[in-house]
């Protein structure tokens, strides 16, 4: 494995030190201060468009030779995410973009698909938004249980069902709706649809209350006899149809792991900084106890840097990285929150008032370890691989 860091990938990570301490802290302390998600109107928002975020990694259907794809490791893009998360984790959920869905449309999307959903993407005229609905109020780690239902009619389906904690499903432009066709089939029932905003029955959209990462909105919404076209279902009509199902969204989520698991460390980094700053601030410095807890957050934080980057390598290398993503993500996480507990004891009552910015990240923290699959269900996956079943 090479340790080093390229001159692009140093460079990115600057430009991500830069930004974020500009732009992503101070707007991330803002949300949480007001205990709301960025408005969809924020010139945070504007701003992320004028430098030319939000934007597909879509080359359209007849790219122009101009605009080579940039070849990007996965190690790279881990280390700028850490950095960015470093600064505000929320933010980087809050940005416009094709988001969580964007993966499952470029590997099972129909041409047709792909131009209708993520062209406006390519060179956004304003912020937007989509998301990728999967949880249910009655399925989260089991997402096979999911009961929002999609039913023939004519040559197009009749949705119905309720989903909940939905990353910026009420400003999304199209929400990819998982839901099942056969109940009976189990999670090989399930395909996914684009469902557009302002579809008839799509409603009820109510922004949850969190503890942390405020600045992004989390929703709740019904889908009450939604109709939508069999052009709406993911992948109809192409070689993908009977592909698109629940594997593609648990590819979705596999693919990510690694990138929550450098964000937690970029978060815990964060964290030892600011536990650093408060013991030299209030000459703490000379105490064991205090030196003990930055001493443990270091080092936590150094293991699970290790373990998140050998994932991003073993993909860059086309090797199987299963084993480590989810061991990256479930000790990323874990250290993430170890560290934030830490650090908020030397804080002692300060920690209680809420306002330094290390009970913020302790509150932050918890939520990587909750999406994109749980610390416990990371280790359920690792221990059926481990003795040779499904996952
Ligand atoms: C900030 C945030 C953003 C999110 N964004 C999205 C999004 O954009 N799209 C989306 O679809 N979902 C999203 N989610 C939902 C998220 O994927 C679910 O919360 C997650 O899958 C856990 O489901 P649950 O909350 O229903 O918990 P449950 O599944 O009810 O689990 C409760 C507890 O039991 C444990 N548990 C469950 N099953 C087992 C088991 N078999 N063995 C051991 N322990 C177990 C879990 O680890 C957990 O600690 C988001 C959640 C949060 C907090």
């Amino acid at each position: 494995m090479e340790f080093s860091i390229d001159v692009d990938v140093q460079r990115r990570i600057e430009e991500a030190r830069e930004l974020g301490a500009k732009e992503f802290r101070p707007a991330g302390l803002e949300a949480d201060r007001n205990a709301a998600p960025l408005p969809v109107d924020h010139p945070f928002f504007e701003r992320c468009i004028e430098r030319g975020e939000g934007r597909t990694r879509w080359q359209g259907l007849n790219p122009p030779s101009a605009r080579p794809a940039p070849t990007r490791t996965v190690v790279g893009t881990l280390l700028v995410m850490e950095e960015l998360a470093y600064w505000d984790r929320g933010i980087i959920n809050a940005i416009p973009g094709p988001g969580l869905p964007e993966q499952s449309v470029l590997s099972m999307g129909t041409d047709e698909q792909k131009e209708k959903y993520l062209g406006p993407f390519l060179e956004p005229d304003r912020p937007r938004w989509a998301c990728f609905a999967m949880t249910e109020p009655g399925a989260g780690s089991d997402a096979a249980a999911l009961t929002t239902n999609a039913k023939r009619d004519g040559d197009g389906w009749i949705l119905n069902g309720a989903k909940c904690f939905i990353g910026s499903a009420s400003r999304s432009d199209w929400l990819l709706v998982q839901a099942t066709v056969d109940p009976s089939k189990g999670r090989g029932g399930q395909r996914a649809f684009f469902v557009e905003r302002g579809t008839e029955g799509l409603g009820g959209f109510k922004i949850e209350k969190k503890m942390g990462l405020k600045s992004y909105e989390s929703t709740s919404f019904t889908l009450d006899n939604v109709r939508v076209s069999a052009a709406h279902q993911l992948g109809a009509g192409g070689r993908n149809e009977k592909k698109a199902g629940f594997k593609t969204a648990m590819q979705t989520f596999n693919a990510g792991r690694p990138i929550i698991a450098a964000q937690a460390v970029g978060m815990a980094r964060s964290v030892l900084d600011e536990a650093i700053n408060f013991a030299k601030i209030h000459d703490l410095t000379k105490k064991d106890r205090v030196r003990d807890r930055i001493e443990g957050i270091a080092r936590r934080v150094r293991k699970a840097r290790m373990m998140s980057v050998r994932a991003a390598w073993l993909a860059d290398q086309q090797r199987a990285n299963i084993i480590e993503a989810s061991m990256s993500k479930a000790l990323g996480a874990q250290i993430a929150q170890e560290s934030a507990s830490f650090a908020l004891e030397l804080l002692g009552t300060m920690g209680g008032a809420g306002n330094h910015i290390i009970e913020k990240l302790y509150r932050d923290v918890k939520a990587m370890d909750i999406v994109e699959g749980t610390g416990q269900i990371q280790k359920m996956l690792i221990a059926r691989s481990l003795v040779g079943l499904p996952r």
